[in-house]
């Protein structure tokens, strides 16, 4: 019999998109599906089997599968192996994903946070090779984070690690939906400039521009809020403004504790790109005062949305090495 050439699986279930895909063991993406996340859990594992399935079937069975990692919002149980309390993925949370994709793949499956497979992704593929120690943050939405220390993943006590969207960073700050208040997220992600935008709104101290676009849309996007500053709006500008100054307050407190080598910032905000980083660098040239900040670099992920699939392959290939050493 020939010698079947190995392979490793991912999977990132997002709240509205749903990924699948497989690599040869160094990484190299060989196929990538994606469809809508479905409402039931049970569908979902249909779909990953049926895809990953039917892409080695059709190959001839020369290949073959030794693992599966699959990305998930948090909070989650890894060592559970399920979800339990993503906010858009309600009839997911606590169904036992791990058992079931390992019962019908016939494969060892590890379920990990989502921002720290971004963090392995990058750090083993993408902005971070090379670095013992980087800390990965992701400006979208919410804003979450992982941390590679010594070449490995931090989890912390009950794999816990991490969040970093949850530092306090004004202790009046508005409430964040972690249940505390002046968090990160709640001060410097894209519902917080969105919400920051519609304050202005409601108490008339928004710019003409800005209510233009909201009685057209009934409602003001962080990229709405970037596109009018990027166009000169002088009170969008200074929106923008504050919230790049908040993320660079939380990444001074980042590098000041762990001074890690890079600093990797990913997700939909830093899609506004250099004037993004530019001002990140200056409030941390500003604020760090006992690191030497000219040995820290911070760059802009390198993976975009497939950070979460490549450290998926990552630690996928560590789950086979794993098993077959039993
Ligand atoms: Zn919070």
């Amino acid at each position: 019999m020939t010698e079947k050439i190995p392979v490793v699986a991912a999977v990132d279930i997002g709240g509205t998109k749903l990924a699948a895909a497989i690599a040869s063991v160094d990484g190299k993406m060989l196929v990538r599906f994606q469809t809508t996340t479905p409402r039931e859990p049970m569908e979902g594992v249909e779909w990953i089997v049926m895809v990953l399935q039917k892409w080695l079937q059709d190959r001839g069975r020369n290949y073959r599968n030794h693992a599966l990692c699959v990305g998930c919002p948090g909070p989650m149980d890894r060592a559970g192996g399920m979800i339990l309390r993503a906010p858009n993925l309600e009839s997911w949370n606590e169904y036992p994903l791990r058992d079931e994709l390992s019962a019908r793949l016939a494969v060892p499956v590890e379920l990990e946070n989502d921002a720290n497979l971004a963090a392995i992704g990058e750090h083993r593929f993408g902005a971070g090779i090379g670095c013992r120690d980087l800390v990965y943050v992701t400006v979208s939405t919410g804003i979450g984070g992982g941390l590679v220390i010594g070449n490995k993943l931090y989890r912390g006590v009950a794999d816990s690690a991490g969040e970093v969207g949850h530092m306090t960073i004004d202790l009046h700050g508005p409430a964040c939906n972690c249940g505390s208040r002046g968090c990160l997220e709640a001060m410097a992600s894209g519902t917080a400039i969105m919400h920051a935008a519609l304050e202005r709104v409601g108490n008339g101290s928004a710019s003409l521009a800005m209510m233009d676009l909201y009685n057209m849309q009934g409602n003001l996007t962080a990229k709405d809020i970037a596109d009018l500053a990027q166009q000169g709006d002088q009170v969008a500008s200074s929106l923008l403004d504050q919230a790049m100054t908040y993320l660079g307050i939380g990444i001074s407190n980042l590098i000041t504790v762990l001074s890690p080598q890079r600093v990797i910032l990913g997700g939909g905000v830093t899609k506004i790109g250099e004037q993004l980083f530019e001002h990140v660098r200056k409030v941390v040239r500003e604020r760090v005062r006992l690191v030497p900040i000219e040995k820290i670099a911070i760059v802009p992920a390198k993976l975009g949305g497939d950070s979460v699939l490549f450290g998926g392959f990552s630690l996928a290939d560590e789950l086979s090495h794993i098993r077959s050493e039993e």
